[in-house]
């Protein structure tokens, strides 16, 4: 199977999401006053799952244009993470494993990095497709912001996901086109995005 590419227009276009996501996380995080500086938790350990070919492409855009060198140091840290976190959901337990992008603390494809990557941490609303209205409420930090600052929690600003995620969502409409309901859906983690390669195309039969 041939890889699937993200054309150029898309990967405009999912850079251009991304960065709305970022400006939404910086405004909310900066009227509430939350900062990672000098938090003692780093939640590039937390166990994410990812559901998006459009964003698997657009990383694996990212890994092509890594050095040899740091692009086996990462596939070896993604194998043992896969490896790991398996015989952790075996046993019942939730994965706390770092990813294997981090190196020192930080994102080596920051760029790159996934929408949950870019909206955790801050209060958030989203209205679902079938009209439910959820809230999160943030990372632990936020939360005690927030309890110190706010009356209540519903006080505080939250990012507003629900365009940003149907942006996303239709963006990955337009690069599955017909193929959608014909690839199989997915639930990666990052380090079984980088394990297994960049995402693979079917052939379609266009009689
Ligand atoms: S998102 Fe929250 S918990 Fe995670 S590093 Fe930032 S402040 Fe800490
Ligand atoms: S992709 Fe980057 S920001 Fe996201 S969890 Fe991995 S290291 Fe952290």
């Amino acid at each position: 199977m041939k890889e699937l590419f993200l054309p150029p227009e898309l990967s405009c276009e999912i850079g251009e999401i991304y960065d709305s996501m970022a400006a939404a996380y910086d405004e909310v995080a900066q009227d509430i006053g939350l900062t990672c500086e000098g938090c003692p938790d780093n939640c590039c350990d937390s166990y994410f799952l990812h559901h998006t070919y459009c964003e698997w492409a657009y990383l694996w855009e990212g890994i092509r244009a890594l050095d040899d060198d740091r692009l086996d140091r990462i596939m070896q840290r993604a194998r043992e993470y896969v490896t790991r976190s398996r015989l952790l959901i075996a046993r019942g337990e939730r994965p706390q494993l770092m990813c294997p992008l981090n190196e020192a603390g930080l994102c080596v494809l920051y760029g790159h990095r996934l929408m949950i990557c870019r909206t955790h941490g801050v209060p958030a609303a989203l209205i679902r497709p079938d009209g439910q209205h959820l809230r999160f409420p943030g990372c632990f930090r936020c939360q005690e912001v927030v309890a110190a600052t706010y009356g209540t929690e519903t006080d505080a600003p939250a990012m507003n996901r629900t365009i940003l995620f149907q942006r996303l969502a239709q963006l990955e409409s337009r690069l599955l086109g017909n193929r959608r309901g014909l690839l199989p859906k997915i639930k990666l983690t990052i380090a079984e995005m980088i394990v297994g390669g960049p995402p693979r195309d079917i052939k379609i039969n266009q009689d």
